[in-house]
């Protein structure tokens, strides 16, 4: 198929002609154009990587599936996504490894890069085959979900990840200190009678496995970093030249503890999510975070559940927020249109970062590039009404009725248009 997307404009305020052929970004296309998109409508970018994703596949595909969780990338603007491998069972042998790639090309949606559990069964206790993940296409070791309780085991699982160029990243809590906690612990944690999980359960663990990447070397990545402790001590590790990067979700950016007292939400589990959403100021200092560079990328954490176990209570309903349609133009209208981060800071963070991440090449829309573009509408205002997802997770929306710009309108991969909204 050829492409011409004619006056692109990009996130620089620069415009230009981009011409798609066989995949591949091109200078001539020799002949007509098949689709002619009016790029000057558009903010016209590299597509999407989301380096933390819940795709629940295989074994919890009531909660989404490949197609589902697929189909709602590209409608979020995403290209490529790394899942995780919290599933049942979890993705800790090669050959689940290769059937979800192979299983998710057949689909020809956004491209898929599965990570591993890092230990098998993400029982935190015995190695996973780190090699022979890799080699079967896994992209990162993880046991997400899971917190690393022994720290001589991710010491070993560093050294090992280090030396096949992967990288280990942690979700970086004390089960300890978080024991039975399903919000931030905080006046409004004691007000509710609600068991709190302490900024300090997140801060003890970075500062425990910074210590590890200080000792191997190795590169960690921190997922979904939710508090301005944890920042400051990621912001002064990569003072001291540790190789250690984070990520920041969309909802620890933009939602708050306290809204689980206000009337909308109260005692709401669609607010439910590890780690907890914390105070304004810690909102506050992950933005701040976004500027200066301490934050690498945005991991939307996108976590569906079905609508029957969100109904449950908020120390029953599982933790997690369906957010990847929503995480761009949510961020761009909070963000960008009020003047708080530049636009072609925010794209950086979800492409260059995300890359970066994975230690691939920053992509890119220059001549010779493979054509992974997304198209956005910065004009056109749409409120957020979760029925009209592509995830099975359709219920409320924390965001739900917000007015917001910069939907995605056309995700094209491999030069191949796979969601168009224009
Ligand atoms: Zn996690």
């Amino acid at each position: 198929m050829k492409i011409e997307i004619k006056n692109a404009r990009l996130a620089d305020d620069s415009s230009r002609d981009i011409r798609i052929k066989n995949g591949v970004i091109v200078t001539t296309l020799s002949g007509e154009a098949d689709v002619t998109i009016d790029g000057s409508r558009y903010l016209v970018s590299p597509a999407l990587i989301d380096p933390h994703v819940h795709l629940r596949v295989p074994g919890q595909e009531e909660k989404e599936t490949l197609e589902t969780g697929l189909s709602a990338a590209v409608a979020g603007g995403f290209g490529s996504i790394v899942c995780m491998p919290n599933t049942s069972p979890a993705i800790d042998h090669p050959e689940l490894v290769q059937k979800l790639i192979r299983d998710a090309e057949a689909l020809g949606l956004a491209r898929l890069f599965p990570s591993a559990a890092l230990t098998v069964g993400r029982n935190g206790k015995h190695l996973s085959d780190a090699a022979a993940l890799q080699k079967a296409g896994a992209v990162m070791l993880t046991d997400d979900g899971g917190t690393n309780e022994d720290a001589g085991v991710l010491r070993l699982a560093l050294e090992y990840a280090h030396a096949l160029g992967l990288v280990v990243s942690v979700h970086a809590e004390d089960a300890s200190l978080r024991g039975d906690g399903v919000m931030n612990e905080s006046a409004t944690s004691e007000r509710l009678g609600l068991p709190g999980n302490p900024v300090a359960a997140e801060a003890a663990r970075i500062a425990r496995d910074l210590e590890i990447c200080a000792l191997t070397g190795s590169r960690l990545h921190i997922q979904h970093l939710s508090s301005a402790r944890g920042l400051a001590l990621v912001r002064d590790a990569k003072a001291r030249g540790l190789p250690v990067t984070c990520e920041v979700a969309p909802h620890h950016l933009t939602l708050t503890d306290t809204m689980l007292e206000s009337e909308r939400f109260y005692c709401d589990p669609v607010l439910k999510v590890a780690p907890p959403l914390r105070s304004a100021t810690d909102c506050a200092a992950l933005l701040e975070g976004l500027r200066d560079g301490t934050v690498d990328c945005i991991g939307t954490d996108h976590a569906p559940h079905t609508a029957a176990e969100k109904q449950h209570d908020m120390k029953i309903a599982p933790f997690g927020i369906a957010n990847i349609e929503i995480t761009f133009p949510l961020l761009y209208t909070r963000f960008v249109e009020t003047g708080k981060l530049e636009l072609s800071r925010l794209i950086e963070l979800m492409t260059t970062g995300s890359a970066k991440i994975l230690g691939w090449k920053p992509p890119s829309l220059e001549v010779g590039s493979v054509a992974d573009i997304s198209l956005f509408d910065l004009q056109s205002t749409k409120t957020v009404d979760s029925k009209q997802f592509k995830t099975k997770a359709r219920f409320d929306s924390p965001w739900q009725s917000e007015p917001l710009r910069g939907w995605a309108v056309c995700t094209i991969v491999r030069g191949k248009i796979v969601f168009d909204a224009r």
